[in-house]
This record gives C-alpha cells, structure tokens and sequence, in this order.
C-alpha cells in the first residue's frame, strides 16, 4: 500500500524523541516529511531514531520511511563523519568503537 502524503498538522511532533530534545521544525516528523516530500538528500534524515512514536498520533497514519531514506542517503554518498568513522571501526575492530581491550568500556558513544 502506498504511504499516504503527510498533511503537514504537525501533531506528531507531540511524540517524536528528537523533536522534544532539539525543538528544531526541520527535524520534526513534520519537518522530515516535508523534506522527503521535496526529495531533498539531507543527514537531517540520521537524527531520526526510526520509533515510528510519530506514526501513532498520525490521522492519515504517514509512515516517516527512515530506513527506506537512509538507504537513499547512503546510495548518494550522503554520510556523515559519524557514520564513516563507525563503517571503518566496524571493519577494521569488529565495533563501532574503535579497538577494544577485552571487557573495556567505549569512553565514547559514537552517534550519526
Ligand atoms: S520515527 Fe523519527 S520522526 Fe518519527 S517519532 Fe520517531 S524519531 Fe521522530
Ligand atoms: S506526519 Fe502525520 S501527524 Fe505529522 S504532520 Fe504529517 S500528517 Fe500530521
């Protein structure tokens, strides 16, 4: 079925983790709907913690899609630092860390 266009009423943001924290429009459910709508390719896309919280409050029930964004993102090159740091640490360590001694905790949590 396809994913019914958001309606731009923002209720979701009532629920959405990263709205709640950053207070930032552009990285509201609504926010990030609109920027897909436009088929824009922004690392604004990562700060979404894919819990679909947004979805429940949805009256056209819009689905926020991030895997299927991120993978867009990923197909045009678009990364972060973060992101290209945790790919390489995971190949060479095994991790997202970086090299680990057995049983050491990461000093640093490495987030996109
Ligand atoms: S899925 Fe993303 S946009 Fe929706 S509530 Fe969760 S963090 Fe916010
Ligand atoms: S995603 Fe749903 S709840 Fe959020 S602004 Fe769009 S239509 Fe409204």
């Amino acid at each position: 079925m396809d994913n019914p266009p958001c309606i731009e009423c923002g209720l979701c943001r009532e629920v959405c983790p990263i709205f709640e924290v950053l207070r930032r429009e552009h990285i509201s459910p609504r926010g990030l709907a609109i920027l897909a709508e436009e088929g824009i390719a922004s690392p604004v896309f990562y700060q979404c913690t894919l819990c679909r919280a947004c979805r429940t409050l949805c009256p056209v029930d819009h689905d926020p899609d991030g895997e299927r964004l991120r993978a867009r993102l990923v197909a045009r090159g678009v990364e972060t630092e973060a992101n290209r740091e945790m790919i390489a640490n995971i190949r060479q360590h095994g991790n997202p860390f970086g090299p680990l001694e057995e049983g050491e905790i990461p000093k640093r949590l490495t987030c996109c």
